[in-house]
């Protein structure tokens, strides 16, 4: 039986500590907070008292954290020195490409098979063991990592390199939030231009303007029912995660002089839109900033 350590039980971890279990492994948790750990107990994991306690003698070690600085100083201070040698590491947080990079360094330093490992898909792809896996990090530690990620999603894709798995997902998450933004201002104009909604649907679904954020995710309701615009912009992905990954996204361009003024306009708006009280509606509700109806 394989023991995993398994670092961040939060919205996102508790389901995927919860797939490993089900799937036959024995899962070591720890989580600062003790009702995130109470939980991935009661879903069958034994709890540890410090990060170091749930790393040491584990064969592999998965992190999901909520930023760089917190993958940097739980590899920094408890996994690097607690690890067992022929570990396998992976960090599935969301975080800035230069501390997915530097985290791999000092795997690599150490000898410890490293790799990032992004998800695409909320806390519910999370629970019922769908995400979809971009991984950065050398090809033998993602034939290591693969096996395990698999247990909790339905794709595990290689992206390359290390911090290649936070590069595909900022870079997925940017064209999504700039799409989502283009999308919502499309169908304010339409309505204002006296086109059916539905109507507008039908042409554009079918014509070149169609995209995701469109098609499986519109951000007015009734063409897709279950779009999160259906249910008063509850659920789905919180604008707030989206300006996360818009600002990985921007500081990321900033650093190899890429230019992106969609991906700065989104987010701008989705900073305005966070400033105005909506952070915790799904990101399509960006709709209600453009066409004026937004009230916190
Ligand atoms: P969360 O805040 O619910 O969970 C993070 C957990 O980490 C918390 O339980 C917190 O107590 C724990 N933690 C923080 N510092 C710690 C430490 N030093 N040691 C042990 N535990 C510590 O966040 P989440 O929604 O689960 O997201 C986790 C990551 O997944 C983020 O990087 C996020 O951007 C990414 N993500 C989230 C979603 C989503 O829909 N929620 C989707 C895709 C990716």
């Amino acid at each position: 039986m394989t023991t995993i350590a398994f670092i961040g039980l939060g919205n996102m971890g508790s389901g995927m500590a919860a797939n490993l279990v089900k799937a036959g492994h024995a899962v070591r948790a720890f989580d600062l907070s003790e009702a995130a750990l109470a939980r991935a107990v009661a879903d069958g994991a034994t709890a540890a008292k410090s990060v170091a306690e749930a790393v040491a003698g584990a064969d592999a070690v998965v992190t999901m954290l909520p930023a760089g600085k917190h993958v940097r100083a739980v590899y920094e201070a408890e996994v690097f020195g607690a690890a067992r040698s022929d570990a396998i590491l992976i960090d599935c947080s969301t975080i800035d490409v230069g501390s997915a990079r530097a985290v791999a360094e000092q795997a690599a330093a150490r000898g410890l098979a490293f790799v990032d490992a992004p998800v695409s898909g909320g806390v519910a792809a999370a629970a019922g063991g769908t995400l979809t896996f971009m991984v950065g990090g050398p090809a033998e530690a993602f034939a290591r990592a693969e096996p395990i990620l698999a247990r909790m999603g339905k794709a595990v894709i290689h992206a390359g390199a290390a911090g290649s798995g936070q590069a595909a997902k900022i870079c997925n998450n940017m064209l999504l939030g700039a799409s989502m933004v283009a999308t919502a201002e499309t169908f304010v104009l339409a309505q204002k231009l006296g086109l059916d909604p539905q109507t507008f649907f039908d042409i554009a679904s079918k014509a070149s303007g169609q995209c995701w954020s469109m098609t499986s995710y519109c951000p007015v309701p009734g063409p897709v029912p279950t779009a999160p615009s259906n249910r008063d912009y509850e659920g789905g992905f919180a604008a707030a995660l989206m300006l996360k990954d818009l600002k990985l996204a921007l500081e990321a361009a900033s650093g190899v002089d890429a230019s992106v003024p969609m991906g700065a306009q989104a987010e701008a708006l989705y900073q305005a839109f966070g400033n105005l009280g909506g952070a915790g509606k799904d990101f399509s509700a960006i709709i209600k900033l453009l066409d004026g109806s937004w009230r916190a």
